[in-house]
């Protein structure tokens, strides 16, 4: 479209000099001036007419005065400007779009998922004359486990008991915990989202078989049933 605006332009800049020239072949018989000024106007309509279809219609009646406020287009820099200023404001909305987007997506994930995929084996509360502090989910070793929610790991590595354990803390100041670990794929200190893997499945610890033990302490630091807390928040792992 620029584009188009600039050809234009240069062409009707030569015909206004063709129109001049005629002007001045014409000087000393003001008699024949009129009517070459007219011919050459006629040329330069004849000129816009293929430079732009826009323009087609304009016929041989376009007067040379016509051209001289299109001649103010032909400074190349002020159309570079607005191509600048153009491709500013693109930029700019297209920024606009990127964080519309990604405001978007993070409304759409989810704020609590699964610890684990895998066959639920045990849940809370007494268990061979103790209590099970939380749920076993049993599935290969390597199992990808991920944090329930977003939050922080404040804990990653030995635990009695648990073997290796991952603790993750969340907005609310309810913790997670992730026991019997193979591996442990983040640090403490760093910051997870529903859904980052923070560790693999494993037999670490005081278990009897490849699975995680998922705990759920509130805010107080009670352990709760993790089944209702996580059902609550629409997961189902049972
Ligand atoms: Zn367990």
């Amino acid at each position: 479209m620029l584009r188009g605006r600039v050809v234009v332009a240069a062409v009707a800049a030569g015909a206004f000099v063709a129109a001049g020239q005629s002007m001045a072949a014409g000087e000393g018989n003001p008699g024949t001036e009129h009517d070459d000024f007219e011919l050459a106007s006629n040329d330069a309509a004849a000129s816009f007419g293929t430079a732009a279809d826009s323009y087609t219609g304009m016929g041989g009646s376009a007067p040379a005065p016509e051209v001289l406020p299109v001649a103010q287009t032909t400074d190349g820099s002020a159309e570079l400007a607005k191509l600048n200023r153009s491709s500013q404001v693109t930029k700019a909305l297209a920024q606009e779009e990127a964080t519309r987007i990604a405001a978007e997506e993070a409304a759409k994930r989810p704020k609590i998922v699964s610890p684990a995929a895998g066959r639920f084996t045990s849940g809370f509360g007494g268990r061979w004359g103790t209590t099970h502090y939380g749920i076993d989910i049993a599935n290969a070793k390597g199992t990808p486990i991920v944090s329930v929610a977003d939050g922080t790991v404040i804990e990653a590595g030995p635990a009695s008991g648990f073997g290796l354990w991952v603790r993750v803390q969340h907005d609310d100041g309810t913790i997670t915990v992730y026991g019997h670990v193979n591996t442990i794929t983040v640090s403490e200190g760093e910051t997870v989202k529903a859904g980052d893997q923070i560790a693999t499945m494993g037999n670490r610890g005081f278990s009897t078989g490849t699975h995680l033990h998922f705990e759920v302490w509130n805010a107080s630091g009670k352990k709760i049933n993790p089944l209702p807390w996580l059902q609550e928040r629409g997961v189902s792992v049972a």
